[in-house]
């Protein structure tokens, strides 16, 4: 019944370990989950106000634009100058996304012909390589080591698969490893870029999420980036906005008019009045966003703690809201996540989940108050690993 493309998808492991989680919650354990990388605070009130004042008015009601409202995309323009200083003109060089999710699914179908490949990192989030496959092209595999502070290593990709290659997806700050990247990394890929032909989509979703006063670089503020990439921003980690679906592109102006292409055919664009709560969140005082910082840094710090304590070897990360941590000797990561929820009651991902290179590592979402985290602490502390 199925098409081929439906019918190779991987299993899925999320859908495993939501069952042992319900399994364990019907036993009657309290399990605390550190699995899902979704923001447990509500959206700050200033922006769902800004959504209800936008939903009575009539006008938010019709289809939208395509490429999103007009105030929205020069929002984001503007949020752009003011946070990094780059500049970009709203008509020609944004887009609106319902999400990055539609967006980075969407894209190959602009770029990749069948056998075209793309450079995808591993682990990572899951929609590059799918996506690529949906658009009939090749997934090649940039494995993120931690001797090379997983960052790939774009000496090593085969010269065979270089000049196929169409499009190569990079994500720092980096889910699930946590890993960042500095402008000169950046630097490097524009180089490789223009040496290649390549275009380069960053995936830029925990860009504001930082902590020890670290400020995540822009891949588009290195010289030349505009000239080969586009960078995506999402809502949805910053403001606490996972199930509005708001997100944009910003960057080379053909390669964001290719992207439209694609999406003025399969969607019709982001609900109006939630892109005026997003405007209103782009434009206010960003105070809410180093508040929940503030946040994720005190929880950070208590998993990390109780890390060290069990003998686990984790620097503390400088962004996202992810701790990745190696697996104690004798587990692989299934393994390991089996034994963190049967014996402790703690939902964490194993890095097998986000493809072959996560394999002896395992996950944890700083998503849960510090007094749950502090619990699981406490709770791992009994394994006796
Ligand atoms: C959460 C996440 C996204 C999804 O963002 P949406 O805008 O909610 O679709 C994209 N990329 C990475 C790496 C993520 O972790």
């Amino acid at each position: 019944m199925y098409s081929d493309r439906i019918n190779s998808l991987p299993p899925y492991l999320f859908a495993t370990i939501d069952q042992s989680k319900a399994a364990m919650k019907a036993k009657g354990v309290d399990v605390i989950d550190l699995g899902v990388g979704d923001p447990d605070q509500p959206t700050p009130t200033h922006i769902v106000d800004s959504m209800c004042e936008a939903v009575r008015n009539p006008e938010t009601h019709k289809y939208p634009s395509y490429a999103g409202m007009p105030a929205f995309r020069k929002a984001a323009a503007d949020w752009c100058k003011e946070s990094r200083g780059l500049n970009i003109d709203p008509a020609s060089e944004t887009l609106t996304f319902i999400g990055s999710k539609e967006g980075i699914a969407h894209i190959p179908l602009a770029f990749i012909n069948p056998g075209d490949v793309a450079l995808c990192p591993d682990p990572a989030y899951p929609v590059y390589k799918i996506g690529t496959e949906f658009a009939g092209g090749e997934p090649y595999i940039m494995p993120l080591l931690q001797e090379n502070d997983f960052l790939p290593d774009l000496d090593a990709i085969p010269k065979e698969k270089l000049e196929k290659a169409k499009i190569m997806f990079l994500n720092y700050p980096n889910n699930p490893t946590a890993a960042t990247a500095d402008k000169k990394f950046f630097e490097e890929v524009v180089q490789f870029a223009r040496d290649n032909d390549i275009i380069v989509i960053h995936d830029n979703a925990y860009s504001e999420m930082t902590y020890d006063n670290y400020k995540a670089p822009s891949f588009l503020s290195v010289d030349g980036a505009m000239d080969i990439g586009i960078e995506i921003y999402s809502l949805s980690k910053t403001y606490n906005m996972t199930g509005w679906r708001l997100a944009f592109a910003v960057g080379n102006k053909e390669i964001i008019s290719g992207i439209g292409k694609v999406k003025s055919n399969v969607d019709s664009g982001a609900f109006d009045a939630i892109q005026m709560a997003g405007i209103t969140a782009l434009s206010s005082s960003q105070q809410c966003v180093a508040d929940m910082n503030n946040i994720y840094q005190k929880r950070r710090d208590a998993l990390l703690k109780g890390l060290h304590e069990l003998g686990l070897d984790v620097k503390p990360p400088k962004a996202t809201f992810y701790v990745w941590a190696p697996v104690p000797d004798g587990y692989d990561s299934v393994g390991f996540a089996k034994l963190l929820l049967e014996t402790a009651g703690i939902v964490a991902t194993p890095g097998v989940g986000f493809g072959t290179y996560g394999e002896g590592y395992i996950r944890f979402a700083l998503t849960r108050p510090v007094e749950r985290i502090n619990e699981a602490v406490e709770r791992m502390s009994k394994l006796n690993i």
